[in-house]
């Protein structure tokens, strides 16, 4: 299993450093996500999830739907999120990248540079975690470590927001890693999979829901009379029944039209759960960084490096 691990690891931070060099001023996000999620799949591994690309504000849970016409301008704030799993082994990783181009056509220097220092943040916060990282340790001092790290900065975490523990064909298994110290005793355990992925922002750390809907989860069967809906249930029963997927490709199968009622209907119904875009409160700026770790004795090996 571990063997798994290291391969959708090596898979997917070779696809995020590839994508990474996309992010820059003109580029369409539907472009990115799908030269990701093309990626994956060439690379004979499955998507664990649609590739998230969040914007700025945006925390997380942002993908493209179909004929997506939202562009990437220089200097915004562009967070990749993407996930491989080989044999259900998933690695998920995140980075923050500000978007090349000229930037002086958006923002102004001191905002640059804000940029930069919200981006270093994360990244340090997630260093640290790392270093923190190891069997026996409390999953409270990880977040602690975090928070530290990004307190230097004078940027808060996003304390509403965690990483979380892996397991086969399972994104969010039992483990929440907070990124601050939420006084959670429990201990990590030798060889579990864990997603560790900083937040930080110049902002009061919080996200709330906003509109729209683009990632979904299938939670269970319910019957339904329209037969469109029942049947984009069986295809998502048979394509997508562990991991969340993209409406996008719901709409790649079906129609726009069709796509449309038949994920609202199963909104509804909650045979389907739809996860909102995550929206820093205040409308502030948001990077992460995000590595998936296996836990040592005596550290961590990280799989997504
Ligand atoms: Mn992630
Ligand atoms: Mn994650």
């Amino acid at each position: 299993m571990i063997e798994s691990y290291i391969e959708s690891g090596k898979i997917a931070s070779r696809i995020r450093d590839e994508a990474s060099k996309m992010i820059k001023d003109g580029t369409l996000v539907i472009d990115l996500v799908e030269y990701v999620e093309g990626e994956i799949l060439k690379s004979g591994a499955a998507i664990a999830f649609p590739c998230n690309v969040s914007i700025n504000e945006v925390a997380a849970h942002y993908t493209s739907p179909a004929n997506d016409k939202t562009m990437i301008q220089a200097g915004d704030m562009v967070k990749l999120d993407l996930g491989a799993m080989i044999d259900g082994c998933i690695a998920d990783t995140a980075v923050t990248i500000i978007a090349d181009g000229d930037v002086d056509k958006y923002y102004t220097q001191d905002e640059i540079n804000l940029h930069e220092e919200i981006v270093e943040a994360s990244s340090a916060g997630l260093e640290a975690a790392l270093a923190t990282a190891r069997a026996g340790v409390e999953i409270s001092k990880i977040g602690e470590a975090v928070h530290e790290a990004i307190k230097e900065y004078n940027l808060n975490p996003i304390y509403n927001l965690m990483g979380h523990s892996l397991e086969v064909n399972n994104l969010h298994a039992g483990i929440s890693i907070p990124n601050y110290n939420n006084h959670d005793d429990q201990t990590l355990e030798e060889g579990q999979a864990i997603a560790i992925e900083p937040f930080a922002t110049n902002g009061q750390g919080n996200v709330n829901d906003a509109p729209g809907k683009y990632i979904f989860s299938y939670r269970m069967h319910k019957p339904f009379r329209l037969k469109t809906t029942q049947r984009v249930l069986s295809y998502i029963e048979n394509n997508h029944r562990y991991v969340p997927f993209s409406g996008r490709w719901i709409t790649d199968e079906f129609g726009k039209r069709k796509s449309g009622i038949a994920l609202m209907q199963l909104s509804n119904a909650m045979a389907i759960y739809p996860y909102a875009p995550l929206k820093e409160k205040k409308n502030c700026f948001v990077s992460q960084k995000e590595h998936t770790v296996i836990i040592e004795k005596e550290g961590c090996m990280i799989t997504t490096l």
